[in-house]
C-alpha cells in the first residue's frame, strides 16, 4: 500500500462515518460539500472549486502539457430509515447513505490525498464529488455549469460498489455497462359516484388492473437477453379510504428499464398507446409524464482496458460481467459526451444489496478504490 493510505486510512474511515452519520438526500448535499471541502483544504493540495451549488471539484494540474482526466464520486444519501444500530449510523430520521456514496465520496478524498503528495507527472487530474446522483438531477446539473460548458476532457472514470461481488475485485463490462432507466406517472381522471352505485361514475380499478396486465406481458426480465425489457410497478393510488365512495381517480408509477435505447423507445411508445387506448375504453382522462431519466452508461473499451490494466498492476483481482447492471446511473451522461468508464468495485458477498435499509459501506474496500483510480492516472499518463 501507497505510504500516504497508510497514513491517511484512519482518517479517512472517520471521515466516511462522519458522511455516514449526517446524510443528506438528492440537491440538498450542503452539509456533505462543506465537510468534503474543509476535508480538502485541511488536508489535501489542489484547487478547490464549488460547483452546481452543492458539488466541489478540485484540480491538481501538473503545468506539463498532457491529458485531462475527470474522475467523478457521488456524494448524495437516499430517503431511507435507517435500521442498522452501529454508533456511526445515521442521525437524520428517515435518510441514510443506502448506496455506499459516503464511501465513493472517501475514496475520492483519498484520491486526493494521494494526488497531494504524488502529483500527475504531466496533464490536469478533475476529481469531482457530484450531488443528485439518486434522482439523475447531478450529472446534468454539474455538465451545464460554466466550467464544463467549454471543457476538454480526455477520459472520464466513476466507480460503484457491489454487493454480491468479493470484496476489493474490480468489475469489469465493456460497452453497455448499466440500463437505460425512467419513470412514468399516469393520472386517471373519472368520476366518483356512491359506491352503492359505480355504474354512475367511472372508476379507474380496472383500466390500472389492464394496465398492470399488459405491463406485465411486455416486460421480459432476462438481464441476458439483448431485449431484456422491464416495467415495475412501484406505487399507485386510486380514491380514498371512504366506504361510501367509488373512487374516481387513480395515479400509478411505472419505472421502465432496458440495455437497448431504441427498443427502449419502441416500448414506451406502445405502452403510452396501450394506456390511451384502454383509457378510452373505460371514459377515463389520463395525462403521462416522465420522471428520472436515466441513459445506459456507455463504457468507451480503450477506457475499459486503462482501468484493466491498472489492476493487473495493483494486482487485483477482476471480474468481467458479461451482462449489464439492471440499475441506472446518471453517469451515463457523462459517457454520452466524454470517452470514458463506470467500474464496479467489489463489496462483500455478503453485504446487504444497495438501497436495503440494513445496508452499510465496508472500510476496508475503500484503499482499493483508491489505488485503483491512482492507477487508472499512472496508466494515462504513460500512453
Ligand atoms: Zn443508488
Ligand atoms: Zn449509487
Amino acid at each position: 500500500m501507497h505510504k500516504t493510505l497508510e497514513n491517511s486510512s484512519s482518517r479517512l474511515e472517520k471521515i466516511r462515518k462522519e458522511l455516514h452519520q449526517y446524510p443528506e438526500v438528492s440537491e440538498q448535499e450542503y452539509e456533505t460539500a462543506k465537510r468534503i471541502t474543509r476535508y480538502l483544504t485541511t488536508h489535501c493540495k489542489g484547487e478547490v472549486h464549488a460547483i452546481a451549488n452543492t458539488g466541489v471539484l478540485v484540480s491538481f494540474e501538473s503545468k506539463k502539457p498532457g491529458p485531462t482526466v475527470l474522475l467523478r464520486a457521488d456524494t448524495d444519501a437516499l430517503p431511507i430509515l435507517e435500521v442498522n444500530e452501529f454508533t456511526h449510523k445515521s442521525l437524520v430520521n428517515g435518510v441514510s447513505h443506502k448506496c455506499g456514496h459516503d464511501g465513493h465520496t472517501t475514496i475520492m478524498l483519498g484520491v486526493a490525498e494521494l494526488l497531494s503528495s504524488q502529483p500527475p507527472i504531466q496533464g490536469t487530474v478533475l476529481l469531482l464529488f457530484q450531488p443528485a446522483e439518486e434522482n439523475g438531477m447531478g450529472a446534468e446539473a454539474v455538465l451545464k455549469t460554466d466550467f464544463f460548458r467549454d471543457l476538454h476532457i480526455d477520459f472520464v472514470f466513476a466507480l460503484h460498489n457491489l454487493p454480491g461481488f468479493k470484496k476489493n475485485t474490480i468489475v469489469l463490462k465493456e460497452n453497455t455497462f448499466n440500463a437505460n432507466v425512467k419513470s412514468m406517472i399516469i393520472q386517471l381522471t373519472g368520476k366518483t359516484a356512491h359506491a352503492a352505485e359505480p355504474e354512475k361514475g367511472v372508476n379507474p380499478a380496472l383500466a390500472i388492473a389492464d394496465i398492470l396486465q399488459f405491463s406485465e406481458k411486455i416486460t421480459n426480465n432476462h438481464p441476458d437477453q439483448d431485449d431484456f425489457f422491464l416495467i415495475t410497478p412501484v406505487h399507485m393510488t386510486m380514491g380514498e379510504i371512504a366506504y361510501g365512495i367509488s373512487a374516481g381517480d387513480g395515479e400509478l408509477h411505472l419505472t421502465i428499464r432496458s440495455w437497448d435505447l431504441s427498443l427502449f423507445k419502441e416500448k414506451c411508445a406502445l405502452l403510452e398507446r396501450y394506456i390511451a387506448m384502454t383509457c378510452q375504453k373505460f371514459g377515463l382522462k389520463h395525462t403521462i409524464s416522465w420522471t428520472q431519466e436515466f441513459y445506459a452508461n456507455q463504457n468507451d473499451n480503450e477506457a475499459v482496458d486503462v482501468i484493466r490494466k491498472g489492476a493487473l498492476k495493483n494486482l487485483f483481482d477482476i471480474h468481467e460481467m458479461q451482462h449489464p447492471f439492471k440499475w441506472g446511473e446518471d453517469f451515463g451522461l457523462f459517457t454520452q459526451r466524454f470517452k470514458g468508464a463506470m467500474f464496479g468495485l467489489g463489496a462483500g458477498e455478503d453485504t446487504p444489496a444497495l438501497h436495503n435499509p440494513d445496508y452499510d459501506f465496508p472500510d476496508d474496500i475503500t484503499a482499493t478504490g483508491i489505488q485503483q483510480f491512482f492507477q487508472i492516472i499512472q496508466e494515462i499518463n504513460r500512453t
